[in-house]
């Protein structure tokens, strides 16, 4: 079921499923934009999704429960974040009854320590973890975490629709780039991209399997990108999570 993008702030995606006159909406940042789109859908708002505690996917909960003091929230255990339910690995969230499906929980620390992602229908909304050819900082999470998390999410299959928070991709593409000059996939999606960014298009949500190709987060393992990282630390025994680091800790001090 393909979800809409709600822009917000900067380059925030709010993300809105409907379905039989109903909205759910993950990670509602703030309310103005989605009120908006819920009132000219004419939509009830059933369910929030929250993936994580960060100002930008919670700050519109508030006022949304005060609209429609029905809804069910949906989030993990965090007393940071206003949820109804709590929800952690292995647990599932039903939407059955709306026809939008069963959501998988998949726990993924790493840019936040109590960090989850939804998994269903074949789509992903993983909040701040992965970004179109980029990841999140590591807020409250080590390398190791969010080298587990990532490989988790890298499990699912190849045509799984990656729905991330922000529009971050021509950036991190160009950060890609510096990691991986000679990769050919990552040259021809820059291209795609301009000319989706161009027309206005969010190139949200891509795919896992555009992301196993182009993004260096998720390519711990490639030769390409092992070979810049122990170029960095000048050392060769590296280990997935120190690949994934030291690529990580690159961007946060040299690119950003
Ligand atoms: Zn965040
Ligand atoms: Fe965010």
């Amino acid at each position: 079921m393909p979800a809409e993008a709600i822009p917000a702030f900067q380059d925030n995606y709010l993300w809105l499923l409907s379905s039989r006159g109903k909205g759910v909406l993950v990670d509602p940042g703030d309310a103005g934009p989605v009120m908006e789109a819920l009132e000219s859908r004419q939509l009830e708002l059933s369910t929030i999704l929250i993936t994580h505690h960060h100002a930008d996917h919670i700050g519109g909960v508030a006022e949304l429960r005060s609209a429609w003091p029905n809804v069910q929230v949906f989030g993990p255990e965090d007393p940071r974040i206003p949820a109804d339910f709590r929800v952690s690995e292995g647990m599932t969230v039903s939407l059955e009854a709306l026809g939008l499906g069963t959501f998988e929980v998949l726990e993924v620390p790493g840019h936040t320590r109590s960090h989850i992602a939804y998994y269903g229908g074949g789509d992903l909304y993983c909040g701040d973890t992965v970004f179109v050819c980029g990841c999140g900082r590591l807020f409250e999470g080590t390398p190791e975490q969010m080298h587990s998390s990532l490989s988790k999410i890298r499990r699912l299959p190849e045509e799984t629709r990656v729905y991330c928070a922000h529009e971050y991709t021509l950036d991190n593409v160009e950060f890609a780039l510096w990691v991986e000059p000679d990769n050919e996939d990552l040259k021809s999606y820059q291209a795609e991209a301009m000319t989706m960014r161009e027309a206005g298009t969010p190139t949200v949500p891509s795919t896992l399997g555009l992301e196993k190709k182009c993004n260096p987060f998720l390519r711990f393992d490639a030769p390409a990108v092992v070979m810049a990282a122990q170029r960095r630390l000048d050392r060769t025994d590296l280990a997935e999570y120190e690949v994934f680091g030291e690529i990580r800790r690159w961007k946060d001090t040299e690119f950003d």
